[in-house]
């Protein structure tokens, strides 16, 4: 199977032809996460669907799930989030007049519509968008912070002592 990176698709005949591939890849194929993640370990299903509704607009739905290691914003540890997207993206030709955002459906954004679109281009824009802004364990503490209650006291290794 071909590598993700390798896909390039013409994305409007794609569309008109409402074609579908699916596959997977790992999380270190998305270059432009790096500087969010904490490690890049895991991987993303992914499936692309081409759509032609009764007016003829074309679009291409994308969707992915996988768990990503972000970097806690705190801590700098790893943070485990699930990522589950799915972007239907309407595809706008060159030339063609970009949708009104005010008329069009809010669930629905608009692309230029290339004839060689890489599909790991886009999946990786949509994860971005899908990202938390600033990712953080529910408690945690800075690194190298110390509020005394990880310590272990003196007091309770001395009573650890006497009792043996
Ligand atoms: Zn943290």
């Amino acid at each position: 199977m071909a590598q993700i990176g390798d896909i390039l698709i013409n994305s409007l005949e794609f569309a008109r032809e409402m074609r579908r591939l699916t596959g997977s890849f790992p999380v270190l194929s998305l270059r432009r996460l790096a500087d969010v993640l904490a490690n890049d370990n895991g991987s993303l299903s992914w499936v692309a669907l081409g759509e032609c509704d009764a007016d003829h607009k074309l679009f291409l739905v994308i969707e992915a799930v996988g768990e990503l290691q972000l970097k806690c914003q705190r801590c700098l540890g790893a943070l485990t989030f699930g990522l589950k997207i799915r972007s239907r993206l309407q595809l706008v030709p060159e030339g063609a007049a970009w949708p009104d955002e005010d008329l069009e459906d809010d669930r629905v954004d608009p692309i230029e519509a290339l004839d060689n679109q890489s599909l790991l281009t886009l999946i990786e824009d949509e994860v971005l968008l899908a990202l938390p802004i600033a990712p953080r364990h529910p408690s945690c503490q800075l690194p190298g912070y110390d509020d005394g209650s990880s310590a272990v006291s003196p007091f309770a290794t001395l009573a650890k002592l006497k009792k043996h």
